[in-house]
């Protein structure tokens, strides 16, 4: 009988385990899923915002991909740093990628690197509590910002904005880890502004997301009345933008809030970001359709105070040595998932930024198959030696394993009894590895 295939998955996100739990279910395949975090599940852990408990409940689906026989987690371990690629395909029958978008689009404008302006990649992944996060630059900067702009009209924007605007009770039941809840209790925002180049009918969020930001307990919603009369979008057919504009109609019938203000800012792009060594203003221009229906400025600009600055235009892909990437759209280049014979792709690295979770399983589907349909066609054969242990020990690299994972998940349980909840995210790498390694 033939060996099964050897296959490496890099990136434990949601195309990575839903890639390993097809060339599992198929019996045909052993699966090692390589992260260079201590914890698996990418973005559902280090992204989905912890206050959307039943998306962030997927993991649990996830982490029962592990029990599949053949499939094994190697975290910590740093695929383009401890080992490369190349090296993988000598140990493996084949490899597939599926380490997402780690890196965030920018925006070109002066001041953009001054301190207090971040991407959103950054400050989600700080309240997530992902090991690489800036814990410092966060814990020193929050407590003083009074006001905060968030750029971009997605689901990350909203995400950010509402985590921002949510008092401590309101976060009291989700998993951060407590020195993010200290540090956002602490800050004293009077004023979130989300801003937006386009118009309401444009903007890629969801009505369910959007909808929440009109239900927080302590904020009350603003809209920015200047540019929209000549919003082409109202009048749209399309019935998800409907929704979207319903809800934006409805806060504009009603009275300003009195208190902390989450106001919306559309057809506003950012020009420049004003400030003495740090972030003090991001000053917009109006835009507005041309005939082509593009985007152009009127030359009227505006100044929003803030302190604290947070893109939200999009996440990024990254290269990794050897392998074909396309620097435009950071995606590997690939037809159809396949890079060449023995190396494919799925998830954000392979399409960009975009889509749900359940996108990723189709298109992480649709690549096992071209994998497969390889296999059949004879170009990769079940005779790969493996070794690759052997190999992280020659180079002093301690991988966490499933064991050691399920050790840190139930470490992160047992605190969150202590407080009452479900679970609190443990973010220090060194802790991680600690219980990993006693497991
Ligand atoms: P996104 O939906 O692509 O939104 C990016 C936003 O950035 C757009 O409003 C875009 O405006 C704007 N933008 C791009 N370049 C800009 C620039 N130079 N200046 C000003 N604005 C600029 O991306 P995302 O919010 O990062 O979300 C990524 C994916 O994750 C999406 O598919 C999203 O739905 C998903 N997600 C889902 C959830 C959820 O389901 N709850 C939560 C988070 C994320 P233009 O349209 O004008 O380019």
């Amino acid at each position: 009988m033939q060996q099964p295939l050897r296959i490496a998955v890099v990136g434990s996100g949601p195309a990575g385990m839903y890639a390993t739990a097809a060339l599992a279910e198929s019996g045909r395949a052993t699966v090692d899923v390589i992260d260079r975090l201590p914890a698996p599940f990418g973005l559902v852990r280090y992204g989905v915002a912890p206050d959307h408990f039943s998306i962030r409940s997927v993991r649990d689906t996830l982490d029962r991909i592990w029990d599949q026989p053949g499939v094994r987690f190697l975290g910590n371990v740093h695929v383009g740093v401890d080992v490369h690629v190349h090296e993988l395909q000598e140990l493996y029958d084949a490899v597939i990628l599926t380490y997402g978008s780690s890196s965030d689009r920018h925006m070109g404008v002066p001041g953009e690197d001054l301190r207090g302006c971040v991407g959103a990649t950054d400050f989600v992944a700080w309240y997530c509590g992902h090991p690489d996060a800036d814990r410092a630059f966060f814990e020193t900067w929050l407590p003083s910002v009074k006001h905060a702009a968030v750029v971009g009209l997605g689901n990350v924007a909203v995400d950010v904005a509402r985590v921002l605007a949510k008092t401590p009770d309101e976060l009291r039941t989700t998993d951060m880890p407590a020195h993010v809840r200290a540090t956002l209790a602490s800050a004293s925002i009077t004023d979130i502004h989300i801003v937006g180049r386009r118009g309401p009918a444009q903007a890629t969020f969801t009505t369910k997301e959007l909808k929440e930001l009109g239900e927080l307990e302590e904020t009350g919603v603003l809209v920015d009345r200047v540019g929209l009369e000549e919003e082409t979008g109202w009048s749209t057919g399309d019935r998800a933008v409907a929704r979207n504009l319903e809800v934006i109609r409805g806060w504009m019938e009603r009275e300003a809030p009195q208190g902390k203000t989450l106001h919306f800012h559309f057809m506003a792009r950012p020009l420049e970001i004003r400030g003495n060594g740090a972030a003090e203003a991001l000053v917009v221009e109006r835009t507005r359709f041309d005939a082509g229906g593009q985007i152009s400025g009127t030359g009227e600009l505006f100044e929003i105070p803030a302190e604290f600055i947070v893109r939200s235009i999009g996440y990024r892909g990254v290269g990794l040595p050897g392998v074909p990437f396309d620097e435009a759209s950071g995606t590997v280049v690939h037809a159809e998932g396949r890079v060449t014979h023995g190396l494919y792709t799925a998830g954000w690295v392979k399409r960009g930024p975009s889509g749900i979770i359940g996108t990723n399983k189709k298109d992480a589907i649709a690549t096992v198959h071209q994998l497969f349909a390889d296999a059949d066609a004879g170009f990769i054969e079940g005779t790969a030696e493996g070794g690759f242990e052997a190999l992280l020990r020659e180079r002093g690299v301690v991988p966490v394993t499933t064991a050691g994972w399920r050790a840190i998940d139930r470490a992160e349980r047992e605190l969150g009894e202590e407080f009452g909840i479900e679970r609190i995210t443990i973010s220090d790498r060194s802790t991680m590895l600690a219980i990993a390694e006693q497991a």
